[in-house]
C-alpha cells in the first residue's frame, strides 16, 4: 500500500515539475512515506528524519514532509519532535499535496493536514504514473479496514473501509497495460469485502472483469481475510486464467483463545476448513500467510498450536513478526505481555521451522519447466550477493506461484532464448535456494495470453 502511495505521490509531484533524484542532497524537496505496523517501522522513519537535520542546515530552502500512516498518527507532534519538518500530511490528504507544497514555497510556513474522513474513497483519478517500464505493478482497489483486530492501528490511520467504482479500476489497468505492465497486485486491506458496502461488484466479478483485460497477463491481489474467504474465491482461481497460483492468507495465530483476543473473527478450525478445500480446489496452489509471536497472553501451549498450524498447512513463505504495542491498538491496554527475549526465542523457533517447508517447496521444483515472467535484471547483481555462479549479467522472473527465479540473459552462451521484461518464458528450474531458484529459459513464450498451471509444464 506504501509502494502505491509513494507512487501517487511522486505522479502528483511531477504535476507541480518535480522529479525524483536518487541524489538526497541535491534534492529542494524529501517526502519520507511512513509505515506505523510495529513499533520498528516507525523508529526507522524518525531516525531517518532525524538524519536529514544537517542538509535542512546546508540548504535552508529544503522543503522536508512527512506522509503516511506515522504522520496520521503522530500528527502536529512531529513538528514538535522533529524541527526540520515542515509539513505532515496524512493518509487521506495525498491528493491536497500541491496545493500544500505550494503553500509552503511561497509563505515557508509549517502545515499539518491528518483530516480523516469516513467518506473519503481512494482517488478515483486516473493519475500519469511514470512507471519506468515496470512489468508489475500495484493497484488500489479499496482502502481502509472495518475490522478492527485488537493489535492493529491500520483503522485507526486509514479510516474505514471504502472501495473504488471498477470502471475506474478497469480504466487505470488499461491504461497501464498501454505503457507496457503486464501484471497487477490488486491492493486492499480485505478485498474480499471489495463493494459489498457500496453495492458495487463483488471482488470475484471485479477479478473475472480485470481477466477480460486484453495483454494483461497476470493478476494477483493481497490481502484476504480468512472470514471472508470463500468457495466464490476459490473457484476464480479456477475459472480466470490470469489469476496467480498463489494466495498470500494470514492466520496470525493457530490458537483459538489468541484468535478470539486478536478479535479476527475466525477459528483454527475454520481457517484449516478453507486451506484444505483450496488446495482441493487448485492444485499445487502456493500459500503464505503472517503470524505474530508473542501477542499478550500468549502461552507456551498457544504457541504449539501455532507452531502445528504450521506443520499442517506447510506455508511456502511466511512473514513472522513479534508482537508490538502500537498507539490506539486495543492490546495496548491487555495484560500478560510476553517479555522480549521469550517473543525473539518463540519467533527464532518458528522461523526455523519455516525454513524447512520453504527449502522444501523449493526443492520440490527443480527438474520441471515454469512459465517465467520476466521482470528484469537481478537487483542483487549490483551488490554482488547473488547466487550466480559467475558475475555475468542475471535476469529475474517470477513463477505463477510468486516464486522468485534468477537465470542467465541473452548476452550468455548458456541462454539460447530471446529475453526482455515482460516476456514470459518457459524455464527449466535446476538450483533451489533459500529464498530464490536458478533456471535455464528453454523457450520463449508469446507475451500475449496468460500463462497458468505451472503443473503442465512439468518437464
Ligand atoms: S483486517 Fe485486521 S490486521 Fe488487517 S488491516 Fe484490518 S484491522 Fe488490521
Amino acid at each position: 500500500m506504501n509502494v502505491y502511495d509513494s507512487e501517487q505521490i511522486a505522479a502528483r509531484l511531477a504535476a507541480l515539475g518535480y522529479q525524483q533524484t536518487g541524489i538526497l542532497e541535491i534534492a529542494d524537496l524529501v517526502i519520507v512515506n511512513t509505515c506505523t505496523i510495529r513499533a520498528k517501522a516507525e523508529q526507522k522513519a524518525f531516525s531517518f528524519l532525524g538524519r536529514l537535520a544537517g542538509l535542512k542546515m546546508k540548504k535552508p530552502g529544503l522543503i522536508i514532509g512527512v506522509g503516511g500512516c506515522v504522520a496520521q498518527q503522530e500528527g502536529a507532534k512531529i513538528l514538535r519532535r522533529v524541527p526540520q519538518v515542515d509539513l505532515v500530511f496524512g493518509t487521506q490528504a495525498i491528493d491536497r499535496l500541491p496545493l500544500l507544497i505550494q503553500k509552503i514555497g511561497e509563505k515557508r510556513c509549517r502545515i499539518v493536514d491528518v483530516a480523516l474522513t469516513e467518506k473519503s474513497s481512494p482517488s478515483n483519478a486516473l493519475t500519469d504514473r511514470r512507471l519506468d517500464g515496470s512489468v508489475s505493478t500495484f493497484v488500489t482497489i479499496m482502502r481502509g479496514c472495518d475490522n478492527f483486530c485488537t493489535y492493529c492501528v491500520v483503522p485507526h490511520v486509514r479510516g474505514r473501509e471504502t472501495s473504488r467504482h471498477p470502471d475506474r479500476i478497469m480504466e487505470e489497468i488499461r491504461s497501464l497495460v498501454l505503457s507496457g505492465v503486464k501484471e497487477v497486485t490488486l491492493l486492499g486491506q480485505n478485498v474480499n469485502s471489495y463493494g459489498k458496502k457500496e453495492g458495487l461488484c463483488s471482488f470475484p466479478e471485479l477479478l473475472a472483469r480485470v481477466n477480460s483485460i486484453e495483454g494483461l497477463l497476470r493478476i494477483r491481489f493481497t490481502t484476504s481475510h480468512p472470514k471472508d474467504f470463500g468457495s466464490d474465491l476459490i473457484n476464480a482461481f479456477k475459472t480466470n486464467e490470469k489469476v496467480c497460483n498463489h494466495i498470500h492468507l494470514p492466520v496470525q495465530s493457530g490458537s483459538d483463545r489468541i484468535l478470539k483476543r486478536m478479535n479476527r473473527k475466525y477459528t483454527r478450525e475454520l481457517y484449516l476448513d478453507k486451506i484444505t478445500k483450496l488446495k482441493d480446489t487448485c492444485p499445487g496452489i502456493a500459500i503464505t500467510s503472517d503470524i505474530i509471536v508473542g501477542f499478550p497472553g500468549e502461552t507456551e501451549a498457544d504457541f504449539n498450536e501455532t507452531m502445528d498450524l504450521m506443520k499442517t498447512v506447510q506455508f511456502d513463505g511466511l512473514f513472522a513478526f513479534v508482537y508490538s504495542d502500537r498507539p490506539n491498538a486495543p492490546a495496548v491496554q491487555f495484560k500478560n505481555k510476553i517479555s522480549e527475549e521469550e517473543k525473539r526465542k518463540r519467533l527464532q523457533t518458528l522461523l526455523k521451522l519455516q525454513e524447512n517447508f520453504t527449502r522444501m517447496k523449493n526443492q520440490a521444483l527443480v527438474g520441471s519447466v515454469q512459465p517465467i515472467l520476466i521482470e528484469g535484471i537481478s537487483k542483487k547483481q549490483s551488490s554482488g550477493n547473488f547466487n550466480c555462479p559467475d558475475p555475468i549479467v542475471q535476469w529475474t522472473g517470477r513463477t505463477s506461484t510468486n516464486k522468485i527465479v534468477n537465470f542467465y540473459g541473452n548476452d550468455h552462451p548458456q541462454c539460447s532464448a530471446d529475453i526482455f521484461p515482460g516476456k514470459t518464458v518457459r524455464t527449466h528450474i535446476e538450483k533451489a535456494y533459500a529464498h530464490s531458484l536458478w533456471g535455464k529459459p528453454v523457450e520463449v513464450k508469446s507475451a500475449t495470453g496468460g500463462l497458468k498451471g505451472e503443473e503442465s509444464y512439468a518437464a
